[in-house]
């Protein structure tokens, strides 16, 4: 099996050409031109598929994206305004139809999780609860390998737990949000507060240093991501958390800090199966679980 794979973001799109196993086999990246809209997004996808077909016999189309899909009916459920007219449109059956080729789509925080789950650092977990951070938090919950989507395909939307009644204004609407404090956005707003300029890496460099503005800095944005995971722990009873998205970048160290904040105050039963884990393929997972989410798709289509 050979398939187009598609990372829809909302500033880049990468892609290339995936199999069975797995691998990736040829990769590039392109702006999305978000701004443009859903129709010309999808027209984009048409027009590289049919590039890669020119050198590759693909069988299929399997695409990761920004917003909340339903990954049945292959169709956008909600997307924000990042890509105007994006919600409600039916990427499979518009695809299928231009390409005469299967399509399936599936939302790229939950194409994370099964990229983790397939090939990463979660393959034995049961009970994972994926999170990734970066703009924004999303999460994902897979139990027994399956993603929990939820009563309309919207579970999961940990970003706007809220943490602060009363406090930062979201794009949500809402005041108060997880995402609006625990974010790499957030945090890279905390450090330009004290140091303009510097970048997240440089940072945490100096917060490795011992340097003690950025400790005390890193600590509190480190507080408030740990108590959104207590919380989502208490509730889901998780064996493995495993964070992707900008921040995986930082290994071993950060994976350490997050662990021992977060066993600080958790009660002592939640621990006993719990691994803290950074998400092992970068960006790479959401095009790992993009093939993922074809097998499985195309699989129960053959059931049905
Ligand atoms: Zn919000």
């Amino acid at each position: 099996m050979l398939v187009a794979v598609f990372d829809i973001g909302g500033t880049n799109i990468k892609y290339g050409i995936g199999d069975s196993h797995g691998h990736i086999l040829a990769e590039d990246v392109t702006p999305t031109g978000a701004s443009k809209g859903g129709a010309v997004l999808v027209e984009k996808i048409e027009h590289l598929t049919k590039q890669l077909q020119q050198q590759w016999p693909i069988t299929g189309v399997a695409i990761s994206t920004a917003g909340s899909i339903d990954s049945a009916a292959g169709k956008v459920i909600y997307a924000t305004q990042t890509i105007p007219g994006y919600t409600g449109m039916n990427v499979k059956k518009l695809l299928e139809t231009r390409l005469q080729l299967p399509v399936e789509v599936e939302n790229d925080v939950h194409c994370g999780a099964l990229g983790e789950l397939w090939k990463g650092v979660a393959s034995d977990s049961q009970q994972l609860l994926f999170l990734t951070i970066g703009t924004g938090i999303g999460g994902s919950l897979a139990l027994h390998g399956q993603i929990h989507k939820g009563a309309s395909h919207l579970a999961s939307a940990i970003g706007h737990m809220n943490l602060y009644p009363n406090g930062r204004l979201c794009s949500c609407g809402q005041k108060g949000c997880f995402e609006q404090y625990a974010s790499v956005s957030r945090l890279e707003q905390k450090i330009q507060e004290i140091q303009p300029h510097q970048q997240v890496p440089a940072f945490m460099e100096s917060v490795k240093r011992g340097d003690e503005e950025s400790v005390n800095l890193f600590h509190e944005w480190l507080n408030d991501l740990v108590i959104g995971l207590q919380s989502l722990i208490y509730v889901w009873n998780p064996d493995s958390v495993v964070i992707g998205g900008g921040i995986s970048a930082q290994g071993k160290w950060l994976e350490q800090e997050i662990e021992s904040a977060l066993f600080k105050n958790l009660l002592e039963p939640f621990k006993e199966k719990l691994v803290i884990r950074l998400a092992k393929n970068g960006n790479r997972s959401n095009l790992l679980g993009a093939i993922k989410n074809y097998e499985l798709q195309q699989v129960r289509r053959e059931i049905r």
